[in-house]
């Protein structure tokens, strides 16, 4: 590689492995739209704007991707993305993916598609077997009043909301994810659902395949709204990376499409982490109440802070310990007195404010400094009744209370 080739990659994410390396790969200038805005003037169809195909290359799957492509410039909100459904070939495809797709789908049970555009694929689903519920999701998909037909929903398909809703056994994205910013997330996010609500759901996902494109030296097939292009490796290693277990990857329409059926895995370390997270999280705002009852309490009780700043600041903003019930704040560091604490203003001392102004409480708010903090006050006889530390939602006294912050090893086992 030459220096310039080299000087070219760049720090980009792939959106469908997570690499964050990227090499230049065909640069288009600047274009119109190809397929969404349908002008119906010669005038019109000359006067739209342009905007730069810069792909690239990620390093680690292959995949393409427009790295100056910003989705708010894509109109879909104005024009539904209409596919080409009816070639005879096209047809044929269509009709035996769908018998195949039913066919893992038990009596009585319920397929979702993402993105169901005009919905005559989920359509023809809900024809071929009245026993399943059909129902799809696309904000800017067709409507339908006919009696018989899918459910078709106008809005975002939510994967944690909408899986404990409806408990698909089945979920079909067919020519979605190659629009996505984030297709790699979007079957996360179908995965970890499932795993959540301990389902397991089949996933059939079908994109563009450009295989042949970058084979053949094709350039047409790199357009704005197009701005993410599989290849059947990137394809293949962003199911991988998502967890899913792969049951079949395949190709139709002569190597044109790619597609993958999947089954989800019950991912129960995934789960397990996030009902940690979770409990973490119901525990904190516990914890804050009881910990702000106790701190009200210790009001105009004579009580010096040590510590201002990181995480004294941090405590003394989360738990209320306000400038006016709490004025004195001391620190170790000369170097932060007549600073103030970020937010609650209170004006940092040196420590050596507590030798002419003794406090009855020292509450330590970090508690890794907690025991540096007594044996300072022990060398420099600063003597307060009591020194107050956080433990496990509650203020307990550092020489009789029970925590692991007592001595030098207490927390290194
Ligand atoms: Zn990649």
């Amino acid at each position: 590689m030459t220096i310039n080739e080299a000087a070219a990659v760049r720090e980009a994410p792939c959106p469908a492995c997570g690499k964050h390396v990227a090499v230049p790969f065909y640069s288009g200038g600047d274009q119109c739209m190809a397929t969404l805005e349908w002008p119906t003037s010669s005038e019109a169809a000359l006067g739209l704007s342009r905007y730069p195909l810069n792909f690239v290359a990620c390093v680690a799957c292959g995949h393409i991707f427009n790295e100056s492509f910003m989705y708010v410039n894509v109109p879909y909100s104005e024009k539904p993305n209409l596919m080409f459904n009816r070639g005879i070939n096209w047809s044929l495809f269509l009709k035996d993916l769908g018998d195949d797709l039913l066919a893992l789908v038990e009596n009585a049970g319920t397929v979702v598609e993402i993105g169901y555009g005009d919905g005559s694929f989920l359509d023809m689903l809900a024809q071929s077997r009245s026993d399943v519920r059909c129902i799809g999701f696309d904000p800017h998909g067709a409507t339908t009043d006919s009696t018989n037909a899918p459910e078709l929903r106008q809005e975002l398909f939510i994967a944690q909301a909408h899986i404990a809703e409806l408990r698909p056994q089945l979920i079909i994205s067919r020519h979605v994810l190659e629009h996505l910013e984030n297709p790699l997330g979007f079957v996360e996010q179908l995965e970890f659902a499932a795993s959540w609500h301990d389902l397991e759901v089949y996933l059939y996902i079908e994109v563009p395949c450009v295989d042949n494109a970058v084979k053949f030296g094709r350039t047409v097939d790199f357009y704005y709204e197009h701005n993410s292009q599989f290849t059947t490796d990137s394809f293949t290693k962003m199911l991988e990376r998502s967890g899913l277990i792969i049951e079949k990857i395949s190709h139709g329409y002569n190597g044109e499409i790619v597609s993958g059926l999947c089954r989800t895995s019950g991912n129960s370390a995934q789960v397990a982490q996030a009902r940690h997270a979770t409990e973490f999280r119901l525990e904190a705002a516990e914890r804050a109440v009881r910990l702000s009852a106790q701190i009200d309490e210790l009001a105009d009780n004579n009580v010096a802070i040590w510590g201002g700043t990181g995480k004294a600041a941090a405590f003394i903003n989360s738990y209320g310990l306000d400038a006016a019930r709490f004025p004195v704040v001391v620190d170790s560091d000369p170097e932060k007195a007549g600073t103030f604490v970020p937010g609650t203003g209170q004006r940092i001392e040196f420590r050596d404010h507590l030798k002419s102004h003794p406090a009855a409480i020292v509450v330590i708010p970090a508690h890794w400094r907690a025991l540096d903090i007594v044996k300072e006050m022990q060398r420099e006889s600063i003597a307060p009744d009591r020194v107050l530390i956080e433990h496990e939602g509650q203020l307990v006294d550092f020489h009789t209370g029970q925590h692991p912050y007592g001595n030098d090893h207490a927390l290194a086992g």
